[in-house]
């Protein structure tokens, strides 16, 4: 299935953390690398110990750069939490696990900040500095954070989902800052010329709700003559890990396939779904979706590189028969 990739090819990717980290290690394996670029999602960030941390960005850094720690998902591998058991010690709030590689990056991306360094400028070195060669773009380079509102008030989205271990019901979910953020210009640059959007497997509320609540980029997604393509994050209708089940339910939507085509039916081509939610695929068809079944776990890097060539080529196909007409 290996075909020459066309130079002028442009495939933007959005993505969220774990989900999108592996969408987008398939795609920096596959033969699709250079005409790549990721837009992540910045809205899970938060400070801790005056720190600014913004774990979905590090994550695809930490991921890309092969400095991951594979058994978790996110964080440093070979890491230790000598800062952090001080900080307890001195009576802190440690229940998010920030390590002591890990702190680095937190420490000079708070620093390069507090010098007017933009977001989107610390990442591009963080990344650089991490071997990273697919270009990392921010949605925006104001402040949007997910809250997500439980019995017992609102909640950042760092506590719900670290401190409270998405235990508690959602009621609903808000994106501060969002409605008012600016897009960043490369982000809006590089929808507008991609041939491909891919959505990766992330949570489609809290991940890819997020980077679409920056009103600017939602419409230049609705606007671009892009191919939009999203992977769906549920395998059988369950998540693998996180709260994307009772995010959808919050939002009114089914858990399972159709739930995830409704996050995106404004603007979406096409949705991959599991063998295991095969029977999804009529109704999806049903609603002008094009439909790509195929088994969507990816554990090795193999998997990864295969699956996201699988998505792109047949995105390609797809697009392609779409101009014929
Ligand atoms: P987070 O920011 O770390 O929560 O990660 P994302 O939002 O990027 O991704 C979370 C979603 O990834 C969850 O809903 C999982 O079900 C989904 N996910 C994780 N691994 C896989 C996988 O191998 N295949 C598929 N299809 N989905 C996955
Ligand atoms: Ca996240």
């Amino acid at each position: 299935m290996v075909s020459p990739v066309a130079k002028n090819l442009k495939i933007t990717l959005l993505a969220g953390g774990v989900g999108g980290a592996k969408a987008a290690e398939g795609l920096a394996a596959s033969q699709y690398a250079s005409v790549t670029t990721i837009i992540g999602n910045i809205a899970d960030d938060d400070e801790f110990h005056g720190l600014w941390v913004s774990p979905d960005i590090d994550t695809l850094i930490y991921s890309l750069g092969d400095q991951i720690d594979r058994e978790q998902g996110w964080g440093r591998k070979n890491e230790t939490h000598q800062v952090l058991n001080e900080l307890n010690a001195l009576g802190e709030n440690t229940w998010m696990t920030l390590g002591d590689l890990d702190l680095a990056t937190h420490i000079y991306r708070t620093s390069q900040k507090a010098k007017g360094v933009t977001a989107s400028e610390i990442t591009t070195t963080l990344a650089k500095r991490h071997g990273v060669t697919l270009p990392i773009l921010l949605p925006t380079n104001d402040v949007v954070q997910t809250r997500v509102k439980t019995l017992a008030g609102w909640l950042s989205f760092q506590e719900f989902f670290v401190r409270e271990h998405c235990k508690p019901d959602v009621l609903d979910i808000e994106y501060k800052g969002a409605a008012d953020s600016v897009a960043t210009p490369e982000a809006l640059e590089q929808i507008a010329k991609s041939d491909i959007v891919l959505i990766a497997p992330s949570n489609p509320i809290v991940s890819i709700g997020a980077i679409l609540a920056v009103p600017e980029i939602q419409q230049a997604i609705e606007k671009s003559n892009a191919y939009v393509i999203a992977v769906s994050p549920l395998i059988g209708g369950k998540t693998i890990k996180g709260p994307a089940d009772k995010m959808l339910e919050s939002a009114g939507k089914s858990i399972d396939s159709k739930g995830v085509y409704q996050c995106y039916e404004h603007f979406l081509n096409a949705l991959v779904i599991d063998d295991l939610d095969q029977s999804d695929a009529a109704w999806l068809e049903g609603q002008g979706a094009d439909v790509l079944v195929t088994p969507t776990l990816m554990k090795t890097v193999e998997e990864k590189s295969n699956l996201l060539s699988k998505v792109v080529h047949f995105a390609l196909t797809q697009r392609a028969k779409g101009e014929k007409k």
